[in-house]
């Protein structure tokens, strides 16, 4: 997911879907270049990837950053990315990877639904909507681009079940997006700050424990059919994570939650 700058929309690479724009293409068990996409990869982990991730592998999100996940803070960015680590065998596959297949299919992230369509990230400042925008790029290796079942990116992700991922995925961007100015006062995730909301981004267990177990709830009024649903919920408790480190970093109150003073 990158943002875009849709004054070079015409310069990036690929070609770029528009709603009624189709393309062609079928990945199947027998064709030549099967699992070829699935190594040696700069994947990006959305904080939505990783609740569905963990949940399938039955871990926290504690062992799963630990166990899967790289953390790298990209130049000029305030933000960090997490990223899945790659295996450490000759071809670097993913972790994921077996000779049948994806082990973790039913929850893989959102980069791995949308290939070989990528996703860009635009923010319409007429508007002050996320948008997402899609381009067909599969690479050279990949042959399903020579099969001949059409699509458009709707159709696309409606097939791949991406569309919940799609709505988490713009949630989190328009967070993200707020980070291009650093809030951490120069002392990035060292900061208490900086490791909060990390924390509540990315570690939704962790993130869980301090709603429930710390003075939290005396601090900050938090809507009760809100406190109901994130008990049980991850992807509830994190768009609440998302709400709460707009209020923790710029004092953006919301319906579902404000400080309690
Ligand atoms: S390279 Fe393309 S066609 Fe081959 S397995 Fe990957 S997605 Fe499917
Ligand atoms: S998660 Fe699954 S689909 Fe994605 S790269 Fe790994 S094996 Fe491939």
């Amino acid at each position: 997911m990158k943002y875009v700058d849709i004054s070079k929309i015409d310069k990036l690479p690929g070609r770029r879907l528009g709603d009624n724009d189709t393309f062609s293409f079928r990945c199947h068990s027998r064709i030549d270049c099967f699992n070829l996409c699935c190594r040696n990869l700069n994947l990006f982990l959305y904080p939505y990837d990783v609740i569905r991730l963990k949940n399938r592998l039955g871990i926290s999100s504690d062992q799963f950053l630990d166990k899967y996940a790289d953390i790298v803070l990209r130049e000029s960015n305030f933000f960090p990315e997490v990223m899945l680590r790659m295996s450490e065998n000759e071809e670097k596959t993913c972790p994921f990877l077996n000779e049948s297949g994806c082990l973790v299919y039913p929850d893989r992230p959102d980069s791995c639904r949308t290939f070989p369509v990528e996703q860009g990230i635009f923010f319409d400042e007429k508007t002050k909507q996320t948008r997402l925008l899609h381009f067909f790029r599969p690479p050279d290796f990949c042959l399903g681009r020579h099969e001949n079942k059409v699509w458009t990116s709707k159709t696309w992700a409606k097939d791949q079940q991406s569309v919940v991922y799609n709505q988490m995925t713009i949630l989190w961007a328009g967070l993200k997006r707020m980070f291009q100015t650093d809030p951490f006062g120069g002392q990035g995730l060292n900061s208490p700050e900086g490791k909060m909301a990390f924390m509540a981004a990315y570690n939704i267990d962790k993130y869980r424990d301090f709603v429930f177990n710390s003075s939290f709830l005396k601090r900050y009024k938090v809507k009760s059919d809100v406190i109901k649903k994130i008990r049980i919920d991850d992807a509830e408790l994190m768009k609440l994570g998302f709400k709460w480190i707009k209020l923790y970093l710029w004092g953006i109150k919301t319906k579902q939650i404000r400080p309690k003073i």
